[in-house]
This record gives C-alpha cells, sequence and structure tokens, in this order.
C-alpha cells in the first residue's frame, strides 16, 4: 500500500511546492495549503549518508533521494535501505515514512 506525501499547493495559483516555505515561488500568494498526494513517482538521483546530523543519528547510514512526483513537483526522501541501487529514472513509490520523511521503493 502506497503511503501520501504531504506538499504545499498555492490557494491562488495551484502551483506545488516541496516547503516548507512561506511564499508561492509563482505568484509569492501566502495561502498555502498543506495536500497529501500520491507518492509515485519518477528517481531523479539519491545518495547515501553515513554520517547523519544529529537529529537523525540513530536513523544511519541512509540514502537520501529525490523524486519528481507524478503530480509535477520534486521531494526530497529517502530510499528503502533494502533496495538495490536504483538507476536515477527509475519509477519509485513511498510504502513508508521513517522520521515523518517518505521512503522510497522501486515500484516496476
Ligand atoms: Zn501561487
Amino acid at each position: 500500500m502506497s503511503e501520501m506525501v504531504s506538499v504545499l499547493e498555492c490557494a491562488s495559483c495551484g502551483q506545488l511546492d516541496p516547503g516548507p516555505r512561506g511564499n508561492c515561488t509563482a505568484c509569492y500568494g501566502t495561502d498555502l495549503i498543506v495536500r497529501n498526494v500520491e507518492s509515485s513517482g519518477q528517481l531523479i538521483s539519491w545518495t547515501m549518508i553515513r554520517r547523519p546530523p544529529t537529529a537523525f543519528r540513530d536513523d544511519g547510514p541512509y540514502a537520501v533521494a529525490v523524486v519528481k512526483l507524478d503530480v509535477g513537483v520534486q521531494v526530497t526522501g529517502r530510499l528503502d535501505p533494502m533496495a538495490a541501487e536504483p538507476a536515477p529514472g527509475s519509477r519509485v513509490v513511498a510504502l513508508t515514512h521513517q522520521s515523518d520523511v517518505p521512503v522510497f521503493s522501486p515500484s516496476e
């Protein structure tokens, strides 16, 4: 079962943004609403974090991924540690969250 991902949607123009942010980058509107969107998308890139910052020390090592969601916004998340090293461009979906961050797995 795939998880949803929280992003911001501008109430004025509808642009999606990964947030957190106080203003829309398209129209500078300040009315940004939290939306849960489908997590399916395309892996842009990823890297392994072997020495995490203090707040995430107990989670490490973990892989940070940049994913362009099918709804049209690019977000950061993590990669499932059990996934083989996925190629940029491959299809992914978030199946769980870790420390409130979506964890993506290969979907095809
Ligand atoms: Zn806007």
